[in-house]
Order: structure tokens, then sequence, then C-alpha cells
């Protein structure tokens, strides 16, 4: 199953979408946030709404979490490689997983103008990741249950102001500017992906391929990535994990590559689908507030 947000008549909602088109939840389910919060006796069928063409809706993020989006660093081989490398620092894998998050206010819509400010960053960077929704409440999950706490999977881009993440030594600030958390199109449910760790994540600038790995070359898999994070830790249904990034991102590249003015900007997940949004970087002419 595939699960959309979108906007439809200027109201948002939650829908299932199929090869015939998107089919509205309930308007009881005040979001799919909401559906996807309800116990599975409760996510009821469909309603008798009509069906709407694809092109009909504006999607939407699929979930706006109310809370940080939960994100793995180095989390690629190639990745840790290519940061050690760049930085000229030796190579030491993670023994656990690196966790930092993203504020809930840095997500933005599919094939949203993702405006970015020159004047607080220079260094604008893409990360390209596989991000897992979480299904139920859950607390001390094993890793060999963890991949049935979870609803379904999505695209991220984790973008990233790289001069800010180094200033700030918490990347917390670098990583959380508006616009900064692009997710979507949808959300396509487990009963798609049997294996989350055989999927091939690219990202494309331009056309131009920047980004092009397995999930199968995680260091931490997504079972061992929510066994971890959820040790002590209570998960709650529409939380979102960013998975890690795979090697090929701006400020490892020589010279560093970042996002310009214009840049049309994919991320394609394998049985997931494409997140489409292109880089605005002017300068707003007012603050906004
Ligand atoms: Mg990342």
């Amino acid at each position: 199953m595939r699960y959309v947000s979108f906007l439809y008549n200027g109201a948002a909602r939650a829908g299932i979408l199929d090869d015939s088109g998107v089919h509205p939840l309930p308007a009881e389910f005040a979001s799919l946030t909401d559906y996807i919060a309800r116990p599975p006796r409760e996510r009821a069928v469909l309603s008798g709404d009509t069906t709407l063409e694809l092109g009909e809706v504006k999607l939407l993020a699929p979930v706006r979490p109310h809370k940080n989006i939960f994100c793995v660093g180095r989390n690629y081989k190639g990745h840790a490689e290519e940061v050690a490398r760049a930085s000229g620092k030796p190579l030491n894998l993670p023994p656990v997983p690196t966790f930092f998050t993203k504020a809930p206010t840095s997500i933005a819509d599919p094939e949203q103008e993702l405006h970015l400010s020159p004047e607080i960053s220079k260094e604008y960077d893409w990360e390209a990741e596989l991000a897992v929704v979480i299904g139920e409440q859950c607390r001390d999950v094993p890793e060999a249950d963890a991949l049935s706490v979870i609803f379904g999977y999505t695209c991220l881009n984790d973008v990233t102001a790289r001069d800010l993440q180094r200033e700030h030594l918490q990347w917390f600030k670098g990583k959380s500017l508006d616009n900064a958390c692009p997710i979507g199109p949808w959300i396509v449910g487990t009963d798609e992906i049997p294996d989350p760790q055989k999927l091939q994540v690219q990202l494309r600038i331009n056309g131009v391929v920047k980004q092009n790995a397995n999930t199968s070359t995680m260091i931490f898999s997504v079972a061992q990535i929510i066994a971890s994070l959820s040790r002590g830790m209570t998960l709650e249904p529409g939380d979102v994990i960013a998975t890690g990034t795979p090697d090929g991102v701006g400020m490892a590249r020589t010279p560093p590559e970042w996002l310009s003015d214009g840049d049309t900007v994919e991320v394609e997940i394998e049985h997931i689908g494409r997140l489409c949004n292109t880089i605005s970087l002017a300068v707003p002419a007012t603050a906004a507030r």
C-alpha cells in the first residue's frame, strides 16, 4: 500500500494511492500521522469518496511529526570513508549508531521549491536517505522484531549547511534550517518492502548522478538502528528516522560542490519513488516573521 498526504480544494487530506488514483481516507483522519497513530483495527477501510487523479492533487510531505526527525550519521561505509578523507582524519567506523536530529520545522513537501538563504550558509549540501516511519508506540525493541514496528518507508533529503554544521560543533543547527528536510513523495507500506536492506538509493542533480548505493552497504541495518534508538527511549507512531546517506555528498568532492540556485535535486529509491525539489538561493525581499 502507498499512502499520501495531499491538498485538494484547499484542504489537506490523507489518502491511499494505487494505479487507479488517490483514494481519500475518511475525513475523521485529520492527517496521515493521525491515521498511523490509530491501532491497526481502527485504520478503517476506504471511504466512499471519489477517486482523484494523482495530477489533480498537490502532494504534501506524507508525515509531519510533532517532534524532531531522528537521523543517523555516517551509516554507509563509502560515506564514512569519504568524510574521513575530506577531513584528513583516520577512518574510525562507529561502534554504535551516531544519532542526531533535525527540527520538525525543516520538513518540506515533494516538488516544493526549497528556499535556502545565501546569507545564512554558503555550503548547502545534499544527502539522499531512506526514511523509516514508525507505526506503533514501542520501546526496547529487539533487533529481530524491529521491522514489525515500521509503518512504511519514504525518501528524504537531509539537506545540510556544512559551514553551520562545522561552526556550531553540534550538528543540530546546520541540519535544521527551514526547507532542509524534504520528504516524500509518499509512504510505501512494509507489505511492499519486506527487506529494507535491498534498495538502491540514488541522488541526481540536474540529471547528473551524485550518489548511487544499495542499502545493503549500511553499517547499521534498519533493524539495528531501531533496536539501538528504542533502547530505553519510546518511539511513537509517525516518528521519522533518516537512516544515513551513501557516499557522493558535495563536501567530500574535489573540489567541494554545493547546491546552486535553480538546481533540480532528485532522490530516487528503488520500490519507493522519486522525491524532486528545486533549489532557490534568492535572498528573500523581506524576512518572514
Ligand atoms: Mg544525513
